[in-house]
Parts: C-alpha cells; sequence; structure tokens
C-alpha cells in the first residue's frame, strides 16, 4: 500500500472509530476567543488554557477591552498557562494590531493571522480550519506530530513546518483539517506520548510503529 493509499485507509478507520472527534478541544464562543485560546495553548494543555478563559473572556470580551488591559492584569490570569509574560504581550498586541489594522474583526487568511504576534502556522490553521472552513495548512499540534511520525508518514521530529509540509502533499486539500481532527484525537485516546495503546488501536495493521517494535500490551 502506497503513503496515499495508507493516508485513505487511516482517515476512513478512525473517522469510523471518533465520530464525535470534535475540530478543537479549546473551549470559544467566537473568532475572537479562539484565537487568542490558540495563542495561549502554545506549551501547554488544552485544559489549563479552558480553566482560564472563562476569566480572561468575562474582564476582555473583544479585542477593544484587551488591547487597553494593564499587561499585570492579564498575567495574572494566564499564569497557569505558562511563559504568561511572554503570551500576555502576545495577546495584548495581537488585539492591538487586530483593532487598528482589521478594524476589529479576525483575519481569515494565513498572511494576515501570522503577522500577528504570538501567531504561527499552526496557530493560524486552528482559527482558519475552526472558525472559517479554510484549509490554508494542516494543524500540526503535538499530538499529529506524534503520531504522524509514528505511523510512518515522516521521520521529522523536530519541525512542525516540514511535517505540514509533508502532510500537505499527502492528505487531500479538502480533508487537511479532517486529518488533523482525527489524527489529533487518536493521539489523545490512544497512540498517547507515553503509553500508545496499541494492542486495541484500529491502525495497527498500517502503522510503522507497530510493524517494527514490540508492540506496548495495555
Ligand atoms: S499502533 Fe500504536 S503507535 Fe501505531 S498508531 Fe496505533 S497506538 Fe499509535
Amino acid at each position: 500500500m502506497n503513503i496515499k493509499d495508507r493516508a485513505r485507509k487511516i482517515m476512513q478507520v478512525l473517522s469510523e472509530s471518533y465520530p464525535d472527534a470534535p475540530y478543537t478541544y479549546l473551549n470559544y464562543n467566537n473568532e475572537y476567543q479562539l484565537l487568542i485560546a490558540t495563542i495561549l495553548s502554545a506549551s501547554t494543555t488544552d485544559a489549563c488554557v479552558n480553566r482560564v478563559i472563562p476569566i480572561l473572556f468575562e474582564r476582555y470580551p473583544g479585542p477593544q477591552d484587551l488591547m487597553m488591559a494593564n499587561i499585570r492584569d492579564i498575567i495574572d490570569v494566564i499564569r497557569p498557562c505558562g511563559t504568561y509574560n511572554r503570551k500576555a504581550h502576545y495577546i495584548r498586541e495581537s488585539a492591538r494590531l487586530i483593532v487598528e489594522r482589521f478594524a476589529g474583526r479576525i483575519p481569515c487568511n494565513m498572511k494576515d493571522l501570522i503577522s500577528l504576534p504570538g501567531v504561527n502556522r499552526k496557530t493560524a490553521n486552528v482559527v482558519l480550519s475552526v472558525a472559517f472552513r479554510v484549509n490554508e495548512g494542516v494543524v500540526v499540534d503535538t499530538h499529529v506530530m506524534r503520531v504522524t511520525q509514528r505511523i510512518g508518514f515522516t521521520d521529522e521530529m523536530k519541525s512542525r513546518d516540514k511535517v505540514e509540509r509533508i502532510l500537505m502533499q499527502v492528505i487531500p486539500r479538502p480533508q487537511w483539517y479532517e486529518y488533523s481532527r482525527l489524527i489529533g484525537t487518536h493521539g489523545r485516546r490512544t497512540c498517547k506520548a507515553r503509553r500508545p495503546q496499541c494492542s486495541t488501536c484500529s491502525i495497527s495493521y498500517v502503522c510503522r510503529y507497530y510493524a517494527t517494535h514490540q508492540p506496548i500490551h495495555t
């Protein structure tokens, strides 16, 4: 089976395994909230972000409110998310640019999104695909990175941009976000970082890791 056929098979099986897979594990009500939550989610868990954002968005319900905030007050709220100094500046400055450059609206294209502080391709891809249903790339978060490597689509271990470029060749464009949705959920629920549940995995028969390692039975 070539790599594109394997990808097709994996997505078909996982769509049956995870019919309830959400498009994001972050809680949000609008594009502004999704963007800010995604910036905060760098190097921390979605659960951690979901704990702090109700307070953050109650105090700063829109970019006009956030751009005027005192940086210390933002830090007090987002401290559990880690690298809070940098993230506080990122979200306040992004809010200012959204107001001043984009008339208070969240941009819906890659070029404008990645011009905002704290927004890389992954962040932009989340906003574009989840909020606007635009497939400009593949969301490569920590789960997608790990599972993609294990199933054998790449040997790249560090660069998310390189993995994204490979996936954009392997996965048909209309399914780019579907890939992230299904593979991300598989990484969270089955192909976990420390203890992949290979013995119950629905795609083990097309997995390079499974073929080359002693399966871990749990
Ligand atoms: S067989 Fe194991 S390593 Fe491969 S995708 Fe499944 S859980 Fe992950």
